[in-house]
């Protein structure tokens, strides 16, 4: 079966072409065929202007952290050929100080797909065919669907942050911003039993919020922000947009948590750093995941979550570029998916 590869080449530049194949599988490694992946916010930075911020590529990448796939050759590992797996990107050096508290995303060696902050960069997963770490990939049974899966990575960046802002059942919850990241934290703080409220300025985007599990949806300009103060216990922040950080400082109770989740961007703030003082309000980061890889999967596979009303749509692997560019318009309420061109949910080889 022929299999293809997308390279971002420059900024809003991405090239499809037939992949070429080691014919060596590295070490410790597994050959795996693409299922479904999706787009990611950092892909998008990428996408736009070849970089993500401060971190720019040197060179062309293949982007994406998300995905699932079959196994191809388990080469000697306790896999098995055929059965779906879900990739963690994280690769951590499994030495370091933090790799030894289990805080692989804070290790200072680890290598991340489709990412300039590795050197030399690394392919991502918008490709056929991935050699991925053994231990890096957590199979899951045949009932899984792949266009859940996708998902795992994700929602493990959303599961840290509600763990990070410590919520819990029958907390009030407020998530400012419902991309696809504030949707997932949304889900996944319902299905834990919070009492969960959504703000945004797109009010499409709050539709979605509420059939993922919000029990209220506010649209920014349309509500009288004065009534949110000190109504929540914790807010995870999702949109990276600096007014929202202030709501969120106003909306949280004193002594609440503020999280952020998003992929806040550097730059000049006028945050309202007073109320940190006087609320005695816990801000805590949150980046990447640790042990919410596998609660994530563990979610998904109960299917306590409602991944279709996640999904904004899907492009083939071949239309990494247009699926992109959707991404980049707005028009897209939830995640964009990436299906393999010739993905039947069986093994292919
Ligand atoms: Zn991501
Ligand atoms: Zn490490």
């Amino acid at each position: 079966m022929p299999s293809i590869e997308s390279k971002l080449t420059a900024a809003r530049a991405i090239t499809v072409a037939d992949q070429s194949v080691a014919a060596e599988i590295p070490e410790g490694f597994a050959r795996l065929r693409l299922s479904v992946a999706s787009l990611c916010g950092t892909d998008l930075h990428y996408y736009s202007h070849f970089a993500n911020g401060i971190f720019v590529l040197n060179n062309p990448v293949t982007l994406g952290h998300e995905a699932c796939a079959y196994v191809v050759d388990p080469n000697g590992s306790s896999l098995k050929k055929g059965q779906l797996v879900a990739l963690n990107p994280i690769m951590n050096c499994q030495a370091c100080d933090a790799c030894k508290r289990g805080e692989e995303n804070l290790c200072t060696a680890k290598k991340f797909p489709g990412s300039a902050t590795t050197v030399p960069h690394l392919d991502g997963f918008f490709r056929d065919i991935i050699d991925h770490p053994i231990r890096c990939c957590r199979p899951v049974s045949a009932q899984v669907d792949p266009k859940h899966l996708t998902f795992a990575e994700p929602m493990a960046c959303a599961l840290h942050s509600l763990n990070k802002g410590g919520v819990a059942e029958g907390q009030k919850v407020l998530v400012t911003g419902c991309g696809p990241m504030g949707l997932l934290a949304i889900a996944c703080a319902s299905a834990r039993g919070a009492d969960v409220t959504a703000i945004d300025l797109r009010p499409d985007a709050v539709d979605v919020a509420r059939a993922v599990g919000a029990k209220s949806g506010l649209v920014v300009g349309t509500l009288n922000e004065a009534d949110l103060e000190g109504q929540f216990d914790v807010v995870i922040e999702a949109s990276g947009a600096i007014p929202a950080f202030n709501t969120a400082l106003k909306a949280v109770r004193r002594k609440g948590c503020v999280s952020i989740l998003s992929n806040i961007q550097m730059g000049g703030a006028d945050v309202l750093l007073n109320l940190i003082m006087l609320k005695e309000i816990n801000v805590v980061g949150s980046f990447q995941f640790n042990c919410e890889f596998e609660q994530a999967i563990q979610l998904i596979e109960t299917q306590a979550i409602d991944f279709d009303a996640l999904t904004a749509t899907t492009f083939p692997l071949s239309q990494t570029n247009e699926a992109l560019e959707f991404m980049a318009s707005g028009k897209a309420f939830g995640k964009i998916l990436l299906l393999a061109d010739n993905d039947d949910q069986t093994l292919k080889t």
